[in-house]
């Protein structure tokens, strides 16, 4: 990675791997300017995650969770806040090892509304809601 600043080479000074959502965190400096800044190796979801929806199989978009989430939690005054939360909580329940490298859609929207079950009752609500397949599953109690 090159410096942000003056584009020169950077040396990694300290890295730390972060268990909780599988990054690395790695402190750099630029060799030329001596700015020190962070990066994050994270992995690629869509390179890692398949969906399959209706018959057919596509590249996991966190974008797509996380603006669904959003929208069942958009009362609240920390809705990015906790829509972030709820995405990446939700990523890290499919992504558990052992993880199936190709997941249905509705194991995807099964664990985010048990995610925000637990987490907002009314943004629950609204979830299930945009998702009529969960309720004939019997999530709904
Ligand atoms: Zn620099």
């Amino acid at each position: 990675m090159v410096c942000v600043y003056c584009g020169g080479e950077t040396s990694v000074t300290n890295s730390r791997k972060q268990k909780r959502n599988n990054q690395v965190w790695r402190r750099r400096q630029c060799k030329a300017c001596h700015a020190v800044f962070t990066s994050h190796e994270v992995l690629n979801l869509s390179s890692a995650l398949m969906v399959v929806s209706g018959g057919s199989t596509k590249p996991f978009l966190s974008d797509m969770l996380f603006t669904e989430v959003l929208l069942a939690l958009q009362d609240r005054k920390d809705c990015y806040i906790a829509a972030r939360e709820v995405t990446s909580t939700v990523i890290g329940k499919l992504l558990k090892p052992p993880a199936e490298p190709v997941i249905e859609a509705k194991q995807i929207s099964q664990t985010a509304a048990k995610v925000l079950k637990r987490l907002d009752r009314r943004a629950w609500l609204r979830y299930l809601a945009e998702h009529p397949s969960l309720q004939q599953t019997g999530i709904r109690k």
